[in-house]
């Protein structure tokens, strides 16, 4: 069977979750929520063999997973991946709020692929789908890979909590449903969220309080 890889790197102004996914057979490449473009990642990006980043995954629009996508993008011409919904963000440093954190330090791009439910993305042979998990930002999304039972979850859950619902196009309502439909995947789905270590379904079902109360 083939092997997937999955590197962790902590990145950015906040320290998001940047993760480096190797379809190991085909060589192919995925950088999930590329925080900034640092020595970190391009020690990282420079191991990585030439042309082999496809694809550059956005969680969401905020500006401490997207900082490194415009160099990164420069670096390994992998095609930019967002929900349409949070898309503007990579304009605009206010959606982002890279203006009111980070100023100055947002360079513009264009993402390749505008996503929607159930869109999905071949990595060599894994399969991705995204999954749109409104609540934290409105094209907030989750990347679910079936056949390896793996979510890289964004801000929308981390281990014993959601992400945050009071930023401009967050939605507590929306970010339970997102929360409902995730749970669907089933107890053994490893999950890799934005921020904090690694959790699984079956952990978040019996201790997040959030998914304790959809019960
Ligand atoms: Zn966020
Ligand atoms: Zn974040």
């Amino acid at each position: 069977m083939a092997e997937t890889k999955i590197q962790t790197l902590a990145l950015g102004p906040l320290g998001a979750n940047c993760y480096i996914l190797t379809d190991e057979a085909s060589g192919q490449i995925a950088v999930i929520d590329p925080g900034i473009y640092d020595a970190t990642l391009a020690a990282a990006a420079g191991e990585l063999r030439q042309g082999s980043v496809i694809y550059i995954l956005l969680t969401h629009g905020h500006f401490d997973h997207i900082l490194g996508t415009a160099r990164l993008q420069y670096e390994t011409g992998a095609a930019i991946a967002i929900h349409r919904l949070d898309a503007p963000c990579l304009q605009d440093g206010r959606l982002s709020h890279a203006e009111r954190y980070y100023p100055g330090k947002q360079e513009a791009c264009e993402p390749q692929l505008l996503l929607d439910e159930g869109s999905e993305l071949l990595v060599g042979s894994m399969k991705l789908k995204a999954l749109h998990t409104p609540g934290h930002t409105r094209g907030s999304v989750c990347y679910y890979c079936e056949n390896e039972k793996i979510l890289f979850s964004g801000d929308t859950l981390f281990r014993g909590t959601v992400g945050r619902t009071d930023f401009e196009g967050g939605d507590a309502g929306q970010m339970m449903e997102s929360l409902a439909k995730l749970l669907m995947l089933g107890d053994t789905c490893a999950v890799y969220p934005g921020h904090d270590r690694a959790t699984t379904i079956g952990y978040e079902r019996a201790h997040n309080p959030y998914a304790r109360r959809l019960k």
